[in-house]
This record gives structure tokens, sequence and C-alpha cells, in this order.
């Protein structure tokens, strides 16, 4: 099974949003709290795509709300984005995890899993049509150009690919999170705005 049954039949942002609450087109429903759809604005210049929606995100049932959605708060804005701006969404809407103790411990979405869900995506794609499409992190690269593809050596460069005029990749923010030390995550950060810096330069 997949997404693709869930859809409604008239591709409308919207409507979207409300049929994937719905979803069951793979078993992470199941165990999470809800489904975080994207969001921003509906036809968007710039697109960014993360990998699933974390603990914090799965509560508030918005994408990008958590410590990883702060910082790249942080890295739009000194990228001279807005947040306003930009349509923002995942490639898995549900939170997958495993409880250790108290605590839910993220879950990479496996390929099935990325699969199954992708039709929510393409959906977004197509209502949003953004100029510029930037991939967040190494599982959604993966998945939209191939699994040769590296984030390390082809980040803050243009792709060529048929989703977007303009196709993008850099890290997932969470990464930065998880830097050894302040100044390993400060460098990390730097080039993470400077790849936003180049996204932004695509659109104009
Ligand atoms: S992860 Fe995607 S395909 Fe799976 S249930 Fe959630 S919305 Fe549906």
């Amino acid at each position: 099974m997949t997404a693709e049954e869930f859809l409604p039949d008239r591709l409308s942002m919207r409507d979207l949003e409300r049929a994937a609450q719905d979803c069951k087109g793979c078993r992470l429903h199941a165990n999470a709290t809800q489904t975080v759809f994207g969001e921003g604005l509906k036809r968007s210049l710039i697109m960014l795509v993360g990998e699933q929606p974390g603990d914090r995100e799965d509560i508030d049932g918005r994408p990008f709300v958590g410590p990883a959605g702060r910082l790249l708060d942080r890295g739009l804005k000194e990228a001279g984005i807005t947040r306003n701006d930009v349509y923002l969404t995942n490639i898995v809407k549900h939170f997958k995890h495993e409880r250790v103790g108290k605590r839910r411990i993220h879950k990479k979405p496996n390929a099935d899993e990325i699969m199954a869900c992708r039709p929510w995506l393409d959906a977004e794609m197509s209502v949003v049509g953004p100029e510029v499409l930037v991939l967040l992190g190494a599982t959604v690269a993966k998945a939209l150009l191939g699994p040769a593809f590296k984030v390390t050596q082809m980040r803050g460069r243009s792709i060529a690919s048929d989703f977007a005029p303009n196709v993008t990749a850099t890290v997932h923010p969470s990464s930065i999170l998880r830097a050894r030390d302040g100044d390993t995550r400060a460098r990390e950060f730097g080039r993470f705005v400077d790849d936003l810096h180049f996204a932004a330069e695509l659109m104009s």
C-alpha cells in the first residue's frame, strides 16, 4: 500500500492537507500523533524538503518547529530568506521513532516508507511549482536524485533534475546540532548558510 489511494480528487493544498490526516499508506501512522504536512506559501519560489517530522513536530503538527527548525530559521534569515516566503515540507509525513525510556528517539525512514509517502511530496511539488527546490540531508537527496548522490560532495551547487528549474542540496540542520563540539557546529552552520545563500541566488 502507498499514500496514492488517500490522495484527494482535487489537488489543492487545502484538500491535500486534509486528506493526508487520514493517510494509512504505511505503518508509520500507527505510532505517531498526527500527520505533519508541509506548510508555507502555496505558490512559493523556494521549497525546502526535509526527512521527516521530529518529536516536537509530531506533537505540534507543524514541520520544522523543533530545535532543527529553529536552526533552519536562523540559517534562512542569515541567507536573506524569510520563512514566510518558503514552502517547507518533509519527504515522510509521520514521525518514525523508537522509545528509549520516556524519550522518543528518531529512526530513519526506510526505502519502502519513503516510497509509500512519495505521492504527497509529488502533489505538493506540483501545487507549489517552486523555482528552487532545496533538499535537506542525504536521505532526501538520495531518495530523489538516486542512491549514488553524495550531499557532502554535491552540496551548495546546481543539480540537473526535472523536479524544478533549480535543484540544490545541503545538509539537514539536525546534523549540525549533532556536531561534536561548538567550533565544528559554528563551522558547519556557516557552510549551511552559504548553501542557503546559493539557493537564494538561484531565485533571482
Ligand atoms: S508516513 Fe506517509 S505514507 Fe506513511 S502513513 Fe504517514 S502520510 Fe501515509
